[in-house]
């Protein structure tokens, strides 16, 4: 086997069994690796219906084929489950080490099953596993966590784990490894309901690939690519803390829960002031971009705040959903986030939302615990995060995320729950930038802006070509192609950003069938039809657990209130005709007009084996 390790670590933490499998060699032709080994796997071993926080839901940590080779920014790795907070498919990427790691201990993923009575953790290494008791590390933050583990098995051990968070089950629970968090859907939530801490890895590099000169030679000409391409250059320089600066501008910068698309102010929150007190850089697995920029605060309230971070989502949450321009306040809130084990993105939207049930009188200080939630009061916000981590009080309702919480406060809360399918809504505003919110009603895990990115509107990109960002049903194109491309780099799994760069659509293909020897990857069409595949397999996975058509909505808020935009284009925008746009998404899909995807559409795909499952879902109905 080359390129893949071929090989799935099965730990089941009920029964203490652990197993190690091989993959079928049609898997591997079928699905590639990483996102497609992954929801393969989890449509075949996950019932519908079952409790995402029971025994019966499995959490998979998967890597991609190119994971761990010394090819550039290609060494991300991600987490694969039912999510507790929209009962539907979960995919979380991450970064730092933590997936090389992994690859090199010789298996391309882990299936973790079952339920553990007490806390335990994993240790793996190129030749063992053990389940071991975790009782002394509950209890810690991340940070402590990783370091206790390190201080037993040495400073080349790569920790994945949870924090308080996790382990109280807050929906939004984040893994954490380093300081880069697998954030969206409840990953940590799962993780902690398995009452699994942590899983810690000592392995040395040991890579097998097929043809290792030409996969060389393909680093080179990628390296050489990167050095010429003014997006590398300036991602190595910004990372993501200047978005702000474009959002902004483009008006699509969610403020007071999504309600204006530009904030007064905002060039107190620029990358140029992030960048004064920048004081590190870091990175993922073999990848010279170091796009993670780390942040000291050195006086005010904050003073001695330290986060390796906040990256764009941190700013904008942690700024625009409570109106304020403390930086201080933000690297603070990311730090406790990272610490807590929870996914920011979440947190600040579930923040945002409580500030605005309290200006409009539908909670108070009583519900509060005394907490003023005034636009720009970031010291509550602050107190807000420990209580939602920590489930005291108000923070035990919006632990639930916001569609539960609304559903518990009554009164019309429902209103200002930003969150599509469970999932809070990430950091463009959709009435601006209407691919990237149609990318969100229409993707399978809910709000995110990671399924399907809408460079285009965002950073002016051109392929596959220019777009009106105002555009609805016109763009259907560009958000199936989106959609398509983060599947087909997921199974490498390339980084989105440098998968925005020069060398990808060159190399990328060519670096998989060098490492694997399977020329067929070399080939784009092949490829895309992979990601269709893996797409429509996500799909059929939410249709087998009651979602259609209904589910694939933006909030109430866009389709009836005009966006306010204030110096920037774009005012008054809302979203004309979410049906028209659906009906036509559906139609280029090969989609039921309810969203189901078609017989023949899956025939096409090689899916057959899934007719019958949404057949009778179908008749049950
Ligand atoms: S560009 Fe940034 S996020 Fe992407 S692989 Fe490199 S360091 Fe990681």
């Amino acid at each position: 086997m080359a390129g893949h390790a071929g090989k799935i670590l099965r730990i089941n933490l009920s029964t203490g069994k652990i197993g190690v499998e091989h993959i079928p060699k049609q898997v591997i032709m079928d699905y590639v690796g990483g996102r497609g080994f992954g929801i393969k796997y989890l449509y075949q071993e996950v019932a519908p219906n079952i409790d995402p926080l029971s025994e019966h839901n499995k959490l998979l940590l998967l890597t991609g084929v190119l994971t761990g080779t010394n090819a550039q920014s290609v060494s991300r790795w991600m987490v694969i489950t039912k999510s507790p907070l929209t009962g539907c498919f979960a995919r979380s990427v991450v970064g730092a080490d933590f997936g090389a790691w992994l690859k090199f201990a010789g298996y391309d993923f882990i299936i973790i099953e079952g339920k553990a009575e007490r806390p335990v953790y994993i240790h793996l290494t190129s030749d063992s596993c053990q389940i071991l008791d975790a009782t002394e590390l509950w209890g810690r933050d991340t940070k402590e966590t990783q370091e206790s583990l390190q201080q037993l098995y040495g400073r080349n051990t790569r920790v994945a784990c949870i924090g308080p968070a996790g382990e109280r089950l807050v929906k939004y629970a984040a893994i954490v490894t380093g300081r880069r968090t697998a954030g969206r859907c409840g990953t940590g939530t799962v993780m902690g309901s398995k009452k699994l801490k942590a899983i810690a890895i000592n392995a040395q590099r040991n890579l097998q690939l097929y043809d290792p000169v030409a996969f060389s030679q393909l680093v080179k000409e990628q390296i050489a690519s990167m050095r010429e391409d003014k997006g590398y250059h300036h991602h190595r320089e910004m990372g993501t803390t200047g978005t702000q600066d474009i959002t902004n501008k483009l008006g699509i910068y969610p403020v007071r829960n999504f309600r204006y698309g530009q904030q007064q102010g905002y060039e107190k929150i620029t990358g140029e002031e992030y960048r004064k007190l920048r004081t590190g850089e870091f990175g993922c697995y073999s990848c010279s971009a170091r796009c993670g920029k780390a942040h000291f605060v050195p006086a005010g309230p904050y003073t001695g705040a330290y986060s390796e971070g906040p990256e764009y989502e941190t700013i904008w949450v942690f700024n625009g959903s409570i109106d304020s321009t403390d930086i201080g306040a933000t690297v603070a809130a990311d730090q406790l986030c990272d610490d807590l084990g929870l996914d920011t993105i979440s947190t600040g939207t579930c923040i945002g939302f409580a500030y605005e049930l309290y200006e409009r009188g539908i909670i108070t200080k009583k519900d509060t615990e005394g907490l003023e939630l005034t636009y720009g009061n970031h010291s509550a916000m602050i107190a807000l995060i420990k209580k939602i981590a920590s489930r005291q009080g108000f923070g035990d309702v919006l632990a639930e995320g916001t569609m539960r919480a609304a559903a518990t406060i009554g009164n019309g809360a429902e209103a200002y729950a930003m969150h599509i399918k469970g999932l809070e809504l990430p950091g463009y505003e959709p009435r601006g930038a209407k691919s990237m919110g149609f990318n969100y009603a229409t993707a399978s895990i809910g709000a995110s802006h990671c399924y399907g990115y809408a460079r285009q509107e965002i950073f002016g990109a051109t392929i596959p070509r220019e777009v009106d960002r105002f555009a609805e049903e016109e763009n259907v194109d560009i958000v199936v192609y989106n959609q398509n491309f983060r599947a087909m780099i997921e199974v490498g799994i390339c980084c989105t950003f440098s998968s925005g760069w020069k060398w990808f659509p060159l190399l990328f293909g060519r670096m998989l069938a060098a490492a694997t020897g399977i020329n067929q990857f070399a080939d784009s069409e092949y490829l895309w039809k992979v990601a269709e595949r893996v797409i429509n397999l996500e799909r059929a996975f939410n249709v087998r657990e009651g979602y259609s058509r209904k589910e694939d909505t933006l909030p109430q808020r866009m389709l009836t209130e005009p966006l306010h935009t204030g110096e920037a284009p774009g005012e008054g925008q809302m979203i004309r005709d979410q049906d028209k746009f659906l009906d036509k998404y559906y139609l280029v899909r090969g989609w039921t007009q309810e969203g189901i995807p078609s017989r023949q559409k899956l025939g096409e795909l090689g899916l057959d084996y899934v007719v019958k499952d949404i057949e009778d879902y179908l008749r049950r109905l």
